[in-house]
């Protein structure tokens, strides 16, 4: 099965402690759909500038992503500038140029309208929703966003998000939009809306999934080096929406699965500056990265009787 998916395609420019790069690829939905490529068909919608390189098109074009819905429009892409202390687990937003996307009208082309998975990567909740209203019954909805759209736009963001199958959001982000400093209570808050399953990322500790009646705890890879954090969350979502459109398997095993898939993908992008590493990226390491993974969490139960 296919995957929908809109967000930003962008310029970014980072600063780490370990380099700095200025106007390479970058977008929440460039991520998504490199990462969900290596699983499933990926549709895009998203608006790009004039100033957009071709060798950018080309590169989607490789991992087999349908531009259909790619929009270049007169003016200039999205641009972010972020920077990471060593503590990498939190990006300080420099700049937010939205650019063409101020006055963005996403269309969704009539073959994408029956799409069976929605993901709403990082973008205005306003644009969010306006592909919400225009795909007919999707089987499975996911959203993330972040900081500048909880504090600049609250109520669309809120009515985004109690459609949601999967809430994937970082742990600072679901303390904001709860108000609660407990990540259990900020969960209970946040499903309490109507979502049905909240994802928090929490960067080198893994995730958490929330379920209403269940809690999942996935650790993050172990990496020796973490070069670029940015991109980690929606390579995340790339990772787990790619393998569940693949597999059709929601039950909650299947979930649990994509939760593993997703943080091996997010373990590759952070190893390089912008999509560098999934360039490069082959199915195998993937799976064998999926393996070492299953070894290092794996713990006996307690015998009978005890
Ligand atoms: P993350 O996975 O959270 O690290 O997402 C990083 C990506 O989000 C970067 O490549 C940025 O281009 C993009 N981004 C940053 N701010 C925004 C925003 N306000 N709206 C949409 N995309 C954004």
């Amino acid at each position: 099965m296919s995957i929908l998916v809109v967000g930003s395609v962008a310029f970014d420019s980072v600063e780490t402690p370990f380099g700095r790069v200025e106007d390479v690829l970058g977008g929440s939905a460039t991520y998504f759909s490199t990462s969900a490529s290596f699983f499933t068909d990926v549709n895009l919608v998203a608006v790009v500038g004039e100033d957009f390189p071709r060798e950018h098109v080309e590169f989607l074009r490789t991992r087999n992503i349908d531009l259909t819905g790619l929009t270049r429009v007169p003016g200039q892409t999205f641009h972010w500038k972020g920077r990471y202390g060593y503590d990498l687990n939190e990006a300080q937003t420099l700049e937010t140029h939205l650019n063409v996307f101020a006055d963005f009208k996403p269309v969704v082309p009539d073959a994408y309208a029956d799409a069976d998975y929605l993901i709403l990567a990082n973008i205005d909740p306003e644009l969010q929703l306006e592909v919400l209203n225009q795909v007919q019954s999707p089987r499975l909805v996911a959203c993330d966003t972040m900081n500048f759209w909880i504090s600049s736009k609250p109520d669309a963001l809120w009515k985004v998000l109690e459609r949601a199958d999967f809430i994937i959001i970082n742990e600072g982000e679901a303390r904001q939009l709860s108000g609660e400093a407990n990540l259990v209570k900020a969960a209970r808050k946040i499903l309490a809306r109507g979502a049905k399953n909240l994802i928090v990322k929490r960067g080198e500790y893994g995730v958490l999934m929330f379920t209403g009646t269940t809690v999942f705890a996935a650790p993050a890879y172990p990496l020796e080096e973490v070069f670029d954090p940015t991109g980690a969350g929606d390579t995340f979502a790339g990772g787990f929406m790619g393998y569940l459109a693949n597999t059709g398997n929601l039950s909650e095993e299947g979930i649990r699965q994509a939760i593993i898939f997703g943080s091996v993908m997010a373990s590759f992008t952070v190893e390089d500056f912008s999509l560098n590493r999934l360039k490069s990226l082959t199915y195998g390491e993937i799976e064998a990265r999926y393996r070492s993974m299953k070894a290092m969490t794996h713990f006996q139960g307690l015998p009978e009787g005890v």
